[in-house]
């Protein structure tokens, strides 16, 4: 099934975020602090939750041909909530654990948790023909052997790859742990898409740099950093020059244009365009912002070619995502 993607101007989204209901992407929507950038220079955030029904309705409406959801995990939240059930009345920042047994069981809690979640986003796109999925795969709860199988599962069942957020997930691209990861999508053909930009307060840094060996080591892995580096996106040109295998999203960045640490527009086009808008994707991140505008803002990029801007709403997307296979 293709959708029409082989056909003119395909509009994908490759960075989009779906919750199961309205109050948990409301509730992410409310924990997640955008501080990179600096100031707010008037950014325009969407006022939608992201269940699948205002993905449906939002993409739908708009004609896009597709929705890459990059799947996220909340692994502290999932802990909290299996504390209260395994070891009601126990913080979990408490540093002494309450017993094997229960630190064993919460383990597994959290790991079921996060299997479950990938689980039915695998299904919304199963479901969904609009919707493509990445999953979500933190590699301080599922061991090295589970990250294979889960993943080997779950790409049998038509998911494209893997979302990785070193910053929330306080782990730097090149952790011995994520090398599971990167030999299973390398060896399948599947995207890892990871979150790229400074680390907050000294935690793991996602900066263009930090993925620099990882290219090295992994030369044929078709991974995407998200944000285009980010509030670090003075060093995403350098990267994109040294290994032309790496791709990148424009999700968040081209929102805060202006701000003190983002690239002004005239900046931005640049950047894109020695990159290569054969390596560039729209992204939204949605639901904190509105893909149709997110779309506009590209258009609105100070002069990039007819032939860029398609590539970049949806172009590049189809032939590196591969998005006529399903
Ligand atoms: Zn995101």
């Amino acid at each position: 099934m293709t959708m029409g993607l082989g056909g003119s101007n395909p509009l994908v989204d490759v960075h989009v975020h779906l919750y199961p209901d309205k109050d948990a992407g409301q509730q992410a929507k409310d924990s997640y602090v955008i501080w990179e950038y600096g100031d707010d220079p008037g950014v325009q955030f969407a006022t939608v939750a992201g269940d699948m029904t205002d993905l449906a309705t939002t993409y739908g409406q708009a004609g896009f041909d597709r929705a890459v959801v990059v799947h996220l995990f909340d692994t502290a939240l999932a802990r909290a909530d299996a504390m209260d059930r395994l070891a009601p009345g126990r913080s979990p920042d408490e540093p002494a654990h309450v017993t094997a047994a229960v630190d064993k069981a919460v383990a597994e809690a959290v790991a079921e948790a996060m299997r479950a979640s990938n689980r039915w986003v695998a299904e919304m796109a199963r479901a969904n023909p609009l919707v493509e999925v990445l999953i979500t795969l933190d590699p301080t709860v599922l061991t090295g052997r589970e990250i294979v199988d889960h993943l080997t599962e779950l790409a049998d069942a038509g998911v494209r790859g893997v979302k990785l957020h070193p910053v929330s997930q306080g782990i730097l691209p090149i952790d011995p742990r994520l090398h599971a990861i990167y030999d299973t999508c390398s060896d399948a053909g599947l995207v890892v898409l990871s979150h790229s930009g400074p680390g907050h307060r000294g935690d793991a840094s996602a900066r263009p740099s930090e993925f620099g060996p990882v290219l090295q080591r992994w030369p044929s892995l078709r991974l995407v950093l998200a944000h285009l580096g980010g509030a670090s996106w003075q060093e995403t040109a350098e990267l994109a020059g040294t290994y032309p295998q790496v791709a990148f999203d424009l999700s968040e960045i081209i929102e805060w244009v202006g701000a003190p640490h983002a690239p002004s527009a005239t900046d931005l086009t640049e950047l894109i365009r020695h990159i290569g808008a054969d390596r560039v994707m729209l992204g939204s991140d949605f639901p904190w912002y509105d893909p149709v505008r997110t779309a506009n803002l590209v258009d609105g990029l100070p002069g990039l070619g007819t032939e860029e801007r398609a590539a970049i709403l949806g172009g590049t997307a189809v032939r590196l995502l591969d998005l006529e296979r399903r």
